[in-house]
């Protein structure tokens, strides 16, 4: 079967629901189909790793279903459905069922996957887990069960210390396991992230910092056993795997798109390199800046919104830290996106704040920790924008 729509966005995360909410503001009447591999439930990414803390069910964290939000949107919702080609020169896209929907204008929000650094052994695989969209928070949280649990986090970087900090609020024993030295390696230089750091160890959180993995085992229905390479064991009941995002562009890299390590190219006006087909949020990469969170995805929905509607609008990025939602010690960064001459760290215990400062003196990005948080606004201010 086949049938076609002006618009056919594939994937109903922020960048894909948000750019359609835009356009119905707008007052665009066009016929819209989101098209999604998940439940296409709406909900908020950034809240998953805040919802242990407050014993949320899942369903809480679900704002809409994805029948209220077509509703909402006057939109066609195909959900549990994965596109599995694209055909640029005919202009359609193939469902994995086998429908065809043709399109005018063909929006690619597919977002980013985990990236799983290793293969798991098939005794270990159903207790490890990765947690980067509402349905994998539903699986997570009954494999939880009611009674605290202990929870192996592999990586440092903001997902992982995000949900350690989380599920150590929700009272289960967390231990960190990463091969950098100190936590939040690509956001923090090493004194903040080591700060963090000891925030997490007074909490009660164990840090395996500068270990990697040999190997997770386990017999029957015992421990997870995760040996360490100094030959530390950690015992486990789950394994949550935070061990990075990769850009979902095998759709687009197989139609023939422009696509590099970091994300579909496209241009400020979120052109591909193919006539009608654009691309926002974690899977676009604009103008060579991938950044993967809230801010730019929602400033790239309003210009290319604004775009479709007829009026040519390139998208900027403004000097946007990203707020690490770690109560035990709060952190803000705006890491640099070139390496900096040098780092001005001040402060001390958990109250630190460092600025990234170029070869002329000027700063680049900055890392704040605890109290140093609320200078946010004054470097923001005096900072580089992201894409100016
Ligand atoms: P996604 O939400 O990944 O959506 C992708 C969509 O594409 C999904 O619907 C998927 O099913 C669909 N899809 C993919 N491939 C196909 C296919 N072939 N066929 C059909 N459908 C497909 N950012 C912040 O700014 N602040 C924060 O505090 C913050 N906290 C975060 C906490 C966590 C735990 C995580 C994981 C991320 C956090 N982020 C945060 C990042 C932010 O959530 C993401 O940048 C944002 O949600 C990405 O949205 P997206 O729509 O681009 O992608």
């Amino acid at each position: 079967t086949s049938s076609h729509a002006a618009l056919v966005i594939i994937g109903t995360g922020m960048a894909g629901v948000g750019l359609a909410r835009v356009l119905r503001r707008l007052g665009d009447q066009r016929s819209i189909t989101l098209v999604s591999a998940d439940s296409g439930d709406d909900y908020s990414k950034p809240l998953l790793s805040t919802g242990f803390a407050k014993g949320l069910e899942p369903e809480k964290l679900a704002q809409r279903s994805a029948a209220e939000l077509g509703e909402e949107l006057n939109a066609q919702m195909v959900i549990h459905t994965q596109v599995d080609e694209l055909d640029v020169d005919n202009q359609t896209v193939l469902l994995e069922d086998g429908r065809v929907f043709g399109y005018d204008t063909l929006v690619l929000a597919t977002g980013a996957a985990p990236r799983l650094p290793f293969s798991l052994e098939p005794s270990v695989a159903p207790r490890c887990f990765a947690i980067n969209d509402l349905d994998d928070y539903r699986h997570f949280h009954s494999a939880l069960g009611h009674g605290p649990a202990r929870v192996a986090i592999i990586g440092a970087g903001l997902v992982g210390c995000e949900f350690a900090n989380d599920l150590h609020a929700g009272g289960h024993h967390v231990s960190v396991i990463a091969p950098e030295g100190s936590l939040l390696p690509r956001l923090l230089p090493p004194p903040l992230g080591n700060a963090l750091g000891d925030a997490f160890s007074e909490a009660g959180i164990h840090l395996h910092l500068g270990r990697s993995i040999d190997s997770i085992t386990s017999e029957s229905d015992e421990d997870i056993v995760l040996r360490l390479d100094n030959g530390d064991t950690v015992s486990a009941d789950l394994v949550l795997m935070a061990t990075g995002l990769a850009p979902r562009t095998a759709l687009a890299e197989s139609a023939g798109l422009s696509v590099s390590p970091s994300g579909i190219v496209v241009d400020r006006q979120l052109r591909t390199s193919h006539p009608n087909i654009y691309a926002l949020g974690d899977v676009a990469c604009v103008d060579g800046v991938n950044a993967m969170y809230v801010q730019p995805l929602q400033a790239s929905a309003k210009a290319l919104a604004a775009t479709l509607s007829g009026t040519p609008t390139p998208v900027s990025f403004g000097a946007w830290p990203v707020v690490v939602k770690t109560p035990l010690l709060p952190v803000v960064a705006y890491p640099p996106t070139t390496t900096p001459e040098r780092w001005r760290i001040e402060g001390e215990g958990g109250d630190i704040s460092a600025l990234a400062e170029n070869k002329d003196g000027r700063l680049i990005g900055f890392a704040l920790t605890g109290g140093c948080v609320r200078r946010k606004v004054e470097l923001s201010r005096a900072a580089p924008a992201l894409l100016g």
